[in-house]
C-alpha cells in the first residue's frame, strides 16, 4: 500500500462481526481462561494484551500504522512526544555514557538533554548542524550511545543533512535517532537516509487537530546489536525479564527492550482514548500536508515579498540555506512551519501579532488551524539577547504554523496586520 493509502487503512483489520473502526478498547487488564495462556505471554510466546501499560488493542493500532507508514519493524507509542524521546534515549544510555545532538532540536528536548539527563549522569554534547563532518565525529567516543537530530527543527527550521549524520552514525556503529514530528512519514522517512530509529510527538500533525498529547518511537529494525560491542546490555540476559537475551530478538531487538522494560518500569504510555482521536486524525494526513505545504509555499513567498518584512525561512523558497537539502529529502512538500521577522524588532513584532484577526497566538504548531508565536517574549523570553543569537532565534522572530484554511484568507490576515506596523 502506498503512503496516503496506510493513512486510512494501516495499522487495523476486523475480522467478521468486529466494528470497521478501530474501537476504543477502554480497559486496563484482559481476560483470560487459563493461567497458561497468561503465563505465555509474560514469557513472549504468544502475542496478545494482558495490562494496558504494556499493550492495548487502540494504542496497538495506532503504533501499527505508524511503524508502516515509517518501514520501521514496531512502534511504541507513549504518553507524550517528550516521553517517547526520553524512553528512546535510557533504552540505551546509562550514567557515564553520553549522546551527541543536534543544537537545533526542540526547546523541551534541549532542556531534556542540557539539564535533565546531566543529572542522571547521561552528558550531551551538542553539535552546529552546520559544522563539517570531521568536527562532528571528534565529538563521538567508546561512551556515546546515540546521535540526535531532527529532520525540520523548530523554529529555526534547519533541516537535517541525513547523508553527514548517518554517515558518521554508520562508521561508528552508533544508533541515529531522528524527531521526524514536524515532516510527519508522509514528507520524508528517515530510516530511507539512515536513520535507526523515528521519534515523535504525535501531539502535532499525526493528530493535526490539537486534541490529544502523545507521541510514538519507531524502531527502523536495521541496526544490528550483535555486531558492536557498544550496547553491552542487548548482549547479556536481563534478570529483570526471564533471562532475555534483547539482541537476539534481531529486528525489534530496540524496540522490545523498549517495551517490556522501558515502559515496564516507567509507564509513560498513551491512553486507548487518545490513540483513537490520533489513529482518526491520521487518516487524513497525507491530505492534509498536501495543503500545509502547499499552502506554506504560498505564504512564505508572500512573505517575501512584502517590504515590511526583513527575512523568511522556509525551505521551499529557492534562496533558502537548506532548499538544496530539502529538495534532497523531502521533494514533495517541506511542511507548514516557517519563520519570519519583521522590520523594527521586538516591539513591532509584538504589535504584528496583536494585530492578527484569524491567526492565533498560541504554543501549539502543526494542526489545522493557523497560529503565530514570538519566541522571544514567550517560550524563550528567559533567555538573553546573547543566548537568543547563540541558537539563531532573532528578537523579531515569528514563528508562524501555517495552517490548512484557503491559503487567500491566511495572506489577507497577514496582510492587514503588518500594514498596522
Ligand atoms: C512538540 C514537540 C516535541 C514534544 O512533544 P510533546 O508531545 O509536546 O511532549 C518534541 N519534538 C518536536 C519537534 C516537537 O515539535
Amino acid at each position: 500500500m502506498k503512503l496516503d493509502t496506510l493513512c486510512v487503512q494501516g495499522g487495523y483489520k476486523p475480522k467478521s462481526g468486529e466494528p470497521r473502526v478501530v474501537p476504543i478498547a477502554q480497559s486496563t487488564t484482559f481476560f483470560y481462561e487459563k493461567a497458561r495462556e497468561m503465563a505465555d505471554l509474560f514469557d513472549l510466546k504468544a502475542d496478545g494484551y494482558f495490562y494496558t501499560r504494556l499493550a492495548n488493542p487502540t494504542v496497538d493500532a495506532f503504533e501499527k500504522k505508524l511503524a508502516a507508514l515509517d518501514g520501521g519493524t514496531c512502534g511504541i507509542a507513549t504518553a507524550s512526544g517528550m516521553s517517547a524521546t526520553l524512553l528512546a534515549i535510557l533504552n540505551v544510555c546509562n550514567a557515564g555514557d553520553n549522546i551527541v545532538s543536534s543544537n537545533a532540536v526542540y526547546g523541551g528536548t534541549y532542556n531534556l538533554f542540557s539539564v535533565t539527563l546531566p543529572k542522571y549522569g547521561i552528558e550531551c554534547r551538542f553539535f552546529d548542524p552546520d559544522d563539517t563532518k570531521e568536527n562532528i565525529e571528534k565529538l563521538v567516543d567508546d561512551k556515546t550511545k546515540v546521535i540526535f537530530a531532527e529532520t525540520v527543527a523548530n523554529p529555526t527550521i534547519v533541516v537535517l543533512d541525513f547523508d553527514k549524520i548517518a554517515d558518521i552514525a554508520k562508521r561508528n556503529q552508533v544508533l541515529f535517532m531522528v524527531d521526524n514530528t514536524l515532516v510527519t512519514p508522509v514528507l520524508c522517512r528517515p530510516l530511507d537516509f539512515g536513520a535507526n530509529v523515528v521519534l515523535y510527538s504525535s501531539s502535532k500533525y499525526l493528530d493535526g487537530h490539537a486534541v490529544a498529547l502523545g507521541g510514538c518511537i519507531i524502531d527502523g529494525g536495521n541496526f544490528d546489536f550483535t555486531k558492536t560491542n557498544r550496547y553491552e546490555e542487548f548482549l547479556k540476559p536481563d534478570e529483570s525479564y526471564h533471562g532475555l537475551v534483547y539482541s537476539s530478538l534481531g529486528n525489534t531487538a530496540f524496540g522490545v527492550k523498549c517495551r517490556v522494560q522501558m515502559m515496564r518500569d516507567l509507564g509513560a504510555i498513551m491512553s486507548p482514548q487518545n490513540a483513537f482521536l490520533t489513529n482518526l486524525g491520521m487518516e487524513t494526513l497525507a491530505l492534509r500536508m498536501e495543503r500545509h505545504c502547499e499552502n506554506a509555499k504560498k505564504v512564505a513567498k508572500f512573505l517575501e515579498n512584502h517590504p515590511k518584512v526583513e527575512w523568511v525561512k522556509h525551505a521551499s523558497l529557492e534562496n533558502n540555506k537548506y532548499h538544496e537539502l530539502a529538495m534532497k529529502y523531502m521533494p514533495n512538500g517541506q511542511g507548514g512551519m516557517m519563520s519570519f521577522g519583521v522590520k523594527g524588532g521586538c516591539e513591532k513584532a509584538s504589535q504584528f501579532m496583536e494585530a492578527l484577526k484569524m491567526i492565533a497566538i498560541v504554543t501549539h504548531v502543526a494542526d489545522a488551524r493557523s497560529c503565530v508565536l514570538h519566541p522571544a517574549s514567550t517560550t524563550h523570553r528567559q533567555l538573553s539577547k546573547a543566548d537568543l543569537d547563540a541558537i539563531g532565534i532573532a528578537d523579531n522572530l515569528i514563528r508562524l504554523s501555517v495552517g490548512i484554511e484557503n491559503a487567500d484568507d491566511i495572506i489577507s490576515d497577514l496582510e492587514q496586520a503588518l500594514n498596522q506596523i
